[in-house]
């Protein structure tokens, strides 16, 4: 996995690229927690769940179905006001669905551990993408804070971080051009 600083990243800067200039409070801790949640899975290993098994880390909790899932619930529970199909509704749907099948994905592009089931349930099989530049981070905390962890964060700044963050000064600057005509 990226760290889950990076997933929340990916989150935060797409919030502030694409979210409409009004959302509520709770919108922000919903989009890391879509981004981000994915790598609870971890826990199942202290519960004897192997790491290729259906639930296990980078199983279904990875796929982007399980993102579809969450995206309705966390949509139908916490969005209950807005009407749905509206555009507002259809905003926040897909917004909620795109980051956490953001999360397998960019998992898809690191260099270590077992591959992502992407598409569980329907075929439990484990994927990596062809070119898989990111170096995959360490489970285990500790971990982060040594060179290994420097290495690893250094990897993710060049492809995640600088990316999302060139991607949200486009949309900034397209918002720009928009309002102004
Ligand atoms: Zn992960």
């Amino acid at each position: 996995m990226p760290s889950v600083l990076t997933h929340a990243a990916v989150a935060v800067a797409g919030g502030i690229a694409l979210a409409p200039r009004e959302v509520p409070h709770h919108f922000w801790p919903l989009a890391i927690l879509c981004a981000t949640v994915a790598d609870a899975d971890v826990l199942g290993f202290s519960f004897d769940i192997p790491y290729h098994h259906f639930f296990g880390h980078r199983g279904f909790f990875h796929s982007p179905f399980w993102g579809l899932l969450l995206s309705l619930c966390l949509t139908a529970v916490f969005f209950r006001d807005v009407r749905v199909f509206s555009a507002p509704w259809g905003f926040y749907f897909f917004f909620f669905f795109f980051l956490a099948a953001s999360h397998g994905i960019l998992d898809a592009l690191t260099d270590g551990g077992l591959g992502i089931a992407l598409l569980s349930p329907f075929d439990n099989q484990r994927h990596f993408f062809p070119w898989t530049p990111i170096q995959v981070a360490p489970l285990r905390v500790e971990a982060f804070f040594s060179p290994r962890g420097w290495s690893v964060f250094k990897s993710e700044l060049l492809w995640i971080w600088l990316p999302a963050f060139m991607l949200l000064g486009l949309a900034r600057i397209i918002r720009m051009v928009v309002a102004r005509h």
